[in-house]
């Protein structure tokens, strides 16, 4: 019997299960026994396998987070764990691994394909920082989540004429909190791409309330310089001279629970339907990822490193329409 395996790795995100179903639905359609992997590579190194059926997928297209488990696992970035790894998979006559995850994950899914072993990687990360994929699993639903808490704070923020300033995660990369600003139609936005300092986020928070709005929500990436503890000490120290109070909600790990949105389960499930398809194409060492609306395959060698640049121009659009 024709054999592969699973994992998901790194930070969860919504739609992950969407991509393990459709990998062992397609898998088995194309005559594969497929066994998942728990806990990430960290699984891996442990032989932690499990037998996956068609209806032992069932039912996890519409939860969030991984049914397999996710882990960190910095053993998998020695050399000896990935030997370790290797022969637990050739032990159990497993012919390619899917691996779902995103930068991290890709860059341990790249350092097993040069150790001769197939590997194909699944784009997902709520980052949306992965070189090969215009979007990734998970952004959807997490930039619906930061959304209906910026739309829930503006309500509050309206009543209290207070100004709310919301963190949200993406790492390094600003792409999730740009979006959540846009669509919420926040007053100011800072991202670790183009950063504002504390004095002027003041500024655009007050240059909105003579403007006339009775709120002023500023969107804050997690990976800023001026973080969302910075600004909150700045105007807690000015209060008096900026004249108003700023409160701070940090969504942190709210934003990766919810249900995936019919975007991220559409997506998870062609992307890790296509990476089955390049296991059993006898092409791997490619990460699976959506350009311009088409499922593409880049060599994880490309995507190693890099990183998705984020449009600034949109940051521009989002400055004209605040007003
Ligand atoms: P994500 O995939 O969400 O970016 P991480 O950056 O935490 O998550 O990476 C997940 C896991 O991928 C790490 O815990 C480690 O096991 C593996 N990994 C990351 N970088 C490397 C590397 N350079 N070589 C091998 N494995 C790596």
């Amino acid at each position: 019997m024709k054999r592969i395996a699973v994992l998901t790795s790194g930070g969860d995100a919504p739609g992950m299960n969407a991509a393990i179903r459709a990998v062992v639905r397609y898998g088995l359609d194309k005559g594969y026994e497929v066994l998942g992997v728990r806990q990430g590579y960290a699984g891996l190194i442990a032989g932690n396998f499990v037998t996956l059926g068609a209806r032992d997928v069932g039912g996890i297209i519409q939860q969030g987070g991984t049914i397999l488990g996710s882990a960190r696992c910095p053993e998998f970035q020695a050399e000896e764990g990935r030997l370790k790894a290797l022969r637990g998979l050739r032990q159990l006559n497993i012919e390619g691994l899917v691996v779902i995850g995103g930068n991290g994950s890709q860059t341990g899914a790249y350092a097993l394909s040069q150790m001769d072993y197939p590997v194909v990687g699944v784009a997902s990360t709520i980052d949306n920082d992965l070189h090969g994929s215009e979007i990734t699993i998970g952004v959807d639903t997490a930039l619906n989540i930061a959304l209906e808490a910026i739309d829930r704070l503006k309500i509050t923020a309206s009543s209290h004429q207070r100004a709310f300033l919301v963190e949200v995660m993406g790492r390094d990369c600003g792409y999730l909190a740009l979006a959540a600003a846009i669509a919420g139609g926040a007053e100011a936005v800072v991202i670790p791409e183009r950063d504002l300092d504390e004095e002027a986020v003041a500024t655009e928070v007050r240059t909105a309330y003579e403007r006339g709005k009775a709120h002023a929500i500023v969107v804050v990436a997690e990976g800023a310089r001026h973080n969302a503890e910075s600004l909150h000490r700045y105007f807690q120290q000015n209060r008096h001279r900026l004249g108003f109070d700023l409160r701070v909600t940090t969504l942190g790990h709210v934003q990766r629970g919810g249900a995936p949105t019919a975007f991220d389960r559409l997506l998870a499930t062609r992307l890790g339907a296509a990476a089955t398809e390049q296991l059993a194409g006898g092409r791997h060492g490619v990460l699976v990822g959506l350009v311009k609306g088409q499922i593409t395959m880049t060599p994880l060698a490309e995507v190693v490193g890099q990183k998705n640049p984020l449009d600034l121009s949109l940051l521009d659009l989002a400055a004209v329409l605040t007003k």
